[in-house]
């Protein structure tokens, strides 16, 4: 499948890449953030909303820092499963996607950052064009949502990223910049519930480093990930857990690829812990409970859901060794 054409921008600087945005934008001109290329540019091969500018986030140093307490977005995934001084948690996540070689070029900021997903949207144009579109990608056609229809706007995509739930129990926070300034907020504070919308970035802004907190180190962590194939697939279900080992008020559960958003269940575990002791099987039953994936992925979202208990518990089980 061919390129769609589009003129890249290559800024050496946070400043220089924020002004082009800002530039493209007061010019009206539609344009992406591309880091290693390994979602953005097979989609836009199958037409998948491209765009005619592209901005590359390869050449500002800053975005290459990778140390205990700091990863820029550019680091490749490869680097975090290599370096000493990574997080054994995202050790284990990092080297849970995709395969050895897209490793090699896909990056954090690309991994957070990444687009939702839907199989009636992830195909070529002409297979979607069969179907007469879907919202997501409707070509001006107004076409609806093929999992939930009439439901006016929303897209149920699903975020099929790794890494975002295992930076949540580890408490990161996220530094975001763009035309109107900086800000840090919560990792956790950053997706919003639409396929479409996904995150909180407004328009020319970009994620730009992420920062663990000085106590992660001391979390035990642990990531259960379901997949087709072991070999390369994104998440069916992903379920990440962490712990101040023997403090039970620091337990904290994430999980991704289960609906539009990865997100923390902060209400599961307190509820659990107010009622009694840890008991990581009724734990798991409720974040279970919590989670309603549709139907979109590869697996049917009834075995998908019936697997977070599994899933959690070997998380939960993994974190007391
Ligand atoms: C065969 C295959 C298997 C895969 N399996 C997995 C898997 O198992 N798990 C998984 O998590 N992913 C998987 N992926 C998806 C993808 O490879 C990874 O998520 C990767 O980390 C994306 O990083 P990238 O740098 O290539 O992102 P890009 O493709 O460059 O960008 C992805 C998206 O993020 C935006 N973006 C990139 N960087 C930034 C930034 N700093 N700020 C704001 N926006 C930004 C881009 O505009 C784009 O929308 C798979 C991909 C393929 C092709
Ligand atoms: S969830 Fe609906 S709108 Fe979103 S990509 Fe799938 S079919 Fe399209």
């Amino acid at each position: 499948m061919l390129m769609p054409p589009f003129e890249l921008h290559h800024p050496t600087s946070t400043e220089e890449a924020v002004e082009i945005a800002a530039s493209l934008m007061e010019n009206g001109e539609a344009f992406d953030w591309v880091a290693g290329g390994t979602d953005v540019l097979p989609n836009y091969k199958w037409r998948i909303n491209p765009k005619p500018h592209v901005i590359s986030l390869a050449k500002i140093q800053e975005a290459h820092v990778l140390n205990a307490n700091e990863i820029g977005c550019m680091v490749p995934l490869a680097d975090l499963t290599s370096e000493n001084n990574v997080h054994p948690l995202l050790v284990e996540a990092a080297a849970k996607v995709a395969s050895s070689l897209i490793r090699m070029s896909a990056t954090v900021g690309g991994n957070l950052c990444l687009d939702t997903r839907c199989f009636w949207y992830n195909q070529s144009e002409d297979w979607r064009r069969s179907i007469d579109w879907c919202h997501k990608a409707d070509c001006g056609t107004g076409a609806d949502c093929r999992v939930i229809p009439n439901q006016n706007t929303l897209c149920v995509a699903t975020y099929q990223g790794d890494l975002a739930p295992n930076f949540m129990v580890l408490n990161a926070s996220i530094l975001l910049i763009g035309p109107e300034g900086e800000r840090t907020l919560p990792i956790a504070d950053f997706y919003e519930l639409d396929g479409m919308k996904k995150n909180v970035l407004l328009p020319g802004e970009f994620l730009l480093k992420v920062f663990l907190p000085e106590d992660a180190a001391m979390r035990r962590g642990c990531y259960q990930k379901l997949r087709v194939r072991d070999s390369w697939d994104f998440p069916e279900a992903g379920i990440a857990a962490s712990w101040l080992p023997g403090n039970p008020a620091s337990l904290m559960v994430a999980s991704t690829a289960l609906e539009s958003i990865p997100r923390l269940h902060t209400k599961e575990v307190e509820d659990h812990l107010e009622a009694g002791e840890f008991d990581p099987i009724a734990l798991a039953k409720k974040v279970q409970k919590s989670v309603k994936p549709v139907n979109n992925t590869a697996l049917p979202p009834r075995y998908r859901r019936s697997m977070v208990k599994t899933l959690t518990k070997r998380a939960l089980l993994g974190i007391l060794e």
